[in-house]
């Protein structure tokens, strides 16, 4: 059967990951979490000195991203993938609150979107891939075959990334990650370079009021209509 590019992009903590690797999964695709490459260029950015008082030091970032190494692999325990930053797994340390609270600034810098997304249209050269993201359907594979905005409201979003915090056993109070969410939310959707929204030929997805397995059910049927008409 033909390969296809699936982009899921949205909101943070709508879902896209889930769903997405779930998918990836199922049909026998390669899953690319964008996202935890820009939080693993963050990660590097604060380990680095990059960042003082939350001020950014862009140069130092520009002059540092040649050497910044990004790969993901397996961990058949986990039945995941982790995030590999120059050969040590980050896994954990680019979903805490910290990473969290400066990737989007990171993110806005055209310097970074441009080494990412060309790294990113590489991994995707041979399609058979699901990539979840921000821009994926509009800047990083804006020809794919199936693309997918997924968004629910902010405070089921707030709502859903405390208890993966707590869960991993991470403080953090719902003020704190509701204030996250919209934060990013605002600086992803009105930065100049890849901003966040909807391509004009994804499909809409509000998970607000759907189980993991409704959103997976649902992916999936949009997954066979697709390659069914192929
Ligand atoms: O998906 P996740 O919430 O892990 O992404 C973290 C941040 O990375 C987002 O808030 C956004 O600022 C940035 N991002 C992006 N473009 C992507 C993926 C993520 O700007 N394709």
């Amino acid at each position: 059967m033909k390969k296809i590019i699936i982009a899921i992009d949205g909101h943070s903590s709508a879902g896209k990951s889930t769903m997405a690797k779930d998918l990836a999964k199922e049909i026998g695709y390669t899953y690319i979490d964008t996202g935890a490459m820009y939080r693993a260029v963050t990660l590097y950015a604060i380990r680095h000195g990059c960042f003082s008082e939350e001020r950014m030091d862009e140069e130092k970032l520009r002059a540092a991203l040649p050497d910044i190494r990004i790969s993901f692999r397996r961990n058949e325990a986990a039945d995941s993938f982790e995030t590999y930053l120059n050969g040590t797994n980050v896994e954990k340390e680019i979903r805490g609150m910290d990473v969290a609270k400066l990737v989007s600034l990171v993110a806005a810098l055209s310097f970074v979107r441009r080494d990412l997304v060309s790294k990113q249209q590489e991994m995707g050269k041979d399609r058979g891939i699901v990539m979840d993201g921000r821009d994926i359907g509009t800047m990083v594979f804006p020809d794919a075959e199936l693309k997918i905005f997924v968004t629910a409201s902010p405070e089921i979003r707030a709502l859903r990334r405390l208890d993966e915090l707590k869960a991993r056993g991470e403080k953090a109070s719902f003020e704190d990650v509701l204030d996250n969410v919209k934060n990013r939310d605002h600086i992803d959707s009105t930065r100049e370079e890849g901003p966040l929204r909807q391509a004009e030929d994804a499909l809409r997805l509000d998970t607000s009021d759907m189980t993991v397995a409704e959103q997976k059910d649902w992916l999936l049927g949009q997954y066979n209509k697709i390659t069914g008409s192929l």
